[in-house]
């Protein structure tokens, strides 16, 4: 077996699948679920292309910011199915309506996996929202690459790691790629939503969804929700819901997301967004924000210029001082703390499987939640 970068690192950004031209490497489940690349030794040559462009052993460039907004779409229903403010929607409008361009994003596929897509303007709904699992990467960064070679101007959205992932592979700089990345706390490894969905819903029901929620400007905002077209199947709040419960309290992270290099107010790419937390602490607020406030950062020339054209009546837009959105998101600063009951749960996932060993984790603090919710009504 070929170790192209310490395991517990790697963050199955796909980089090394994608560089690899003799395509010996593919991405494979582990006992714990996470995608780590596998190398088929009867195909390497040892070029050890996969090993220089690993982001884990290749750093990439860090933007410090150069200015921070709080930003959020004016009309509730145009954010509605967006986490936070809709940010990322407006971006993806302005790449296709403005530059003719082309989006890459993530949306649900078969089986309910997350999956980065090539998005023209009949598909930009689908990559709304934040989607709280690990997307799978695929051949996506190829795709780039030849829109970027046809001269197209390419916004690609993703996690700090994905967009590391996209730059060591492209290795070279190119004008029309314009990159944004999303403040994060890590990511669940997919095999464990998918599981957890099966436990949720009879089998039979299971090709009838269309999407998965987590966030949104309604009153699903940090539910787990499963639709089918418009129609609710199943929702569960947060505090109610294991695998959500699991993701916000860090116990079902990747492992590499517990050593994140990224959460760090220096951004890999051009644009980042995430969510304003602490809007209004360090610096009084005119009048009182809605709910869901995104924070923006533009990092580099091309993030500034790209924002000039983003701005739309739409958007409600205030320029803040980027210590306010660093003292507030947490992901600005340290990566995601090892919840203390991590080793007992990744323990009984290899002994008994997702169901069992999320629910022996967290069968009290959900038990706790449910009897508070009754006594608070
Ligand atoms: C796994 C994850 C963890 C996050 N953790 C934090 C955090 O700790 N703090 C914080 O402030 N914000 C975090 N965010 C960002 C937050 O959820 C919002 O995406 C952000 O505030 C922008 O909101 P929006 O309304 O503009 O866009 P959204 O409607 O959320 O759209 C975001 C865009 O990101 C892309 N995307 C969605 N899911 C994924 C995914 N799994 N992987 C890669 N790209 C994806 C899609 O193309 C989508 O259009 C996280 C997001 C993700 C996906």
């Amino acid at each position: 077996m070929m170790n192209i970068c310490d395991y517990h690192l790697c963050t199955g950004c796909a980089t090394c699948m994608n560089v690899c031209p003799h395509k010996a490497i593919s991405m494979q489940s582990d006992k714990h679920g996470e995608l780590h690349p596998v190398v088929d030794m009867a195909n390497c040559v040892g070029c050890g292309l996969c090993i220089n462009r690993c982001p884990v052993n290749q750093d990439t460039e860090r933007l410090e910011p150069r200015k921070c907004l709080a930003v959020w779409e004016k009309s509730l229903n145009d954010r509605k199915y967006s986490a936070s403010g809709g940010v990322a929607a407006a971006l993806y409008r302005t790449v296709v309506s403005t530059y003719k361009g082309i989006g890459y994003g993530v949306e649900w596929g078969d089986e309910l996996k997350a999956h980065f897509v090539r998005a023209n303007e009949y598909h930009l709904d689908a990559l709304k929202g934040s989607k709280y699992v690990q997307a799978i990467v695929g051949n996506i960064y190829g795709q780039v690459k030849m829109d970027l070679y046809e001269k197209r101007t390419v916004l690609f959205i993703g996690l700090p790691c994905q967009i590391a992932g996209l730059k060591n592979y492209l290795h070279k700089e190119y004008a029309n790629l314009i990159t944004c990345d999303l403040l994060c706390h890590g990511v669940p490894p997919q095999d464990y939503l998918v599981k957890e969905i099966k436990s949720l819903i009879p089998s039979k029901h299971l090709k009838n969804i269309t999407n998965c929620r987590f966030r949104g400007n309604d009153k699903y905002n940090y539910w787990l929700t499963l639709w089918n077209g418009d129609k609710l199947l199943y929702g569960k709040k947060a505090v109610h819901s294991y695998y959500l419960t699991g993701f916000l309290t860090s116990i079902t992270l990747r492992e590499s997301c517990y050593h994140c290099k990224y959460s760090d107010r220096k951004r890999v790419a051009d644009i980042t967004i995430g969510d304003f937390l602490g809007l209004g602490e360090l610096q009084s607020h005119n009048g009182t924000p809605p709910q869901n406030i995104s924070v923006v950062t533009l990092n580099s020339d091309k993030g500034v210029k790209f924002w000039d054209k983003v701005k739309s009546s739409s958007l409600q837009q205030e320029e803040r001082a980027i210590d306010e959105a660093v003292s507030g998101g947490g992901s600005f600063r340290n990566c995601a703390t090892r919840n203390p009951k991590r080793e007992q749960f990744l323990y009984n996932y290899e002994k008994y499987g997702w169901k069992k060993a999320i629910r022996k984790s967290l069968w009290k603090s959900i038990l706790k939640a449910k009897i508070q919710s009754v006594f608070n009504h």
